[in-house]
C-alpha cells in the first residue's frame, strides 16, 4: 500500500536537486532502524543512483539507498510499536489519513497552494501588446497593466501586481512557482521542471 505524496518543496536554489526525481507515491510508514518511532512520509525525492529520501511531517527525513535497507517501510506498525505523533496528527490534519482521535484535525502545509499574488507581478514575465500599455502575463495568462518601474535613468517595465489568473502555470515540484523565469515566451522553473498538471 502507498499513499501519495506531497511535492518536496525545498528553499534550496533551482539548481540543487537536478537530475533527482520528485516521488508522488510512497509507504505509509517509514523508519531506520535506530529510531525509536515510526514516522510518516510528506514528500519523497529519487536521487541519480538509487537513493531515495524520504521528508517525513514531523520535519526529519529517512533515506537511504534503495539496495542497503537503511530504512524500512510498512503500510501499518506492529503491534505496540510507537509512532511520531507530530507525523500522525500532520498527516491527519492534512487530509492524508482519518483523524486519530475522531475529531476534525487541520493542518495546512506551507507553500502548497498557489500564491496570493501572481508571482510575475512587479516584474518582467510579461509579453507586451500593442500600445505597450498592457501585457500578457507569461505566469498566468491574464492582461494586466505594465508600469515603468526602476527610476528614470533605469527605466524598466513590469506588470503589474494581480492575482493568479485561471491560466496558472503548473508549479514545479520542488520549487512551486518561486523561481520562474522566461524562456521562449514561456514561464518556466529555472531548474528546468514542471509538474504535469
Ligand atoms: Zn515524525
Ligand atoms: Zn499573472
Ligand atoms: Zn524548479
Amino acid at each position: 500500500m502507498t499513499v501519495l505524496l506531497l511535492p518536496p518543496v525545498t528553499s534550496a536554489p533551482a539548481d540543487y536537486h537536478r537530475g533527482a526525481e520528485a516521488l508522488t507515491e510512497g509507504p505509509r510508514f517509514v523508519r531506520t532502524r535506530g529510531m525509536s518511532r515510526w514516522h510518516r512520509p510528506r514528500d519523497g525525492v529519487r536521487y541519480d543512483g538509487g537513493h531515495t529520501v524520504y521528508g517525513l511531517w514531523c520535519g526529519y527525513s529517512v533515506g537511504g539507498s534503495d539496495k542497503a535497507g537503511t530504512y524500512v517501510a510498512a503500510d501499518e506498525p506492529g503491534d505496540g510499536e510507537p509512532v511520531c505523533a507530530t507525523c500522525e496528527g500532520r498527516a491527519a490534519g492534512a487530509g492524508h489519513d482519518e483523524s486519530p482521535t475522531g475529531r476534525l484535525l487541520l493542518f495546512t502545509p506551507r507553500h502548497i497552494d498557489p500564491p496570493k499574488n501572481c508571482p510575475a507581478s512587479r516584474r518582467g514575465l510579461f509579453e507586451a501588446l500593442r500600445g505597450g500599455r498592457v501585457g500578457r502575463c507569461l505566469v498566468c495568462g491574464d492582461m494586466q497593466p505594465l508600469r515603468a518601474m526602476g527610476g528614470p535613468y533605469n527605466p524598466r517595465f513590469s506588470i503589474v501586481q494581480h492575482p493568479p489568473g485561471e491560466g496558472l502555470v503548473a508549479p514545479c515540484p520542488f520549487h512551486r512557482w518561486r523561481s520562474l523565469t522566461a524562456v521562449d515566451g514561456r514561464a518556466v522553473c529555472e531548474c528546468g521542471r514542471q509538474e504535469t498538471p
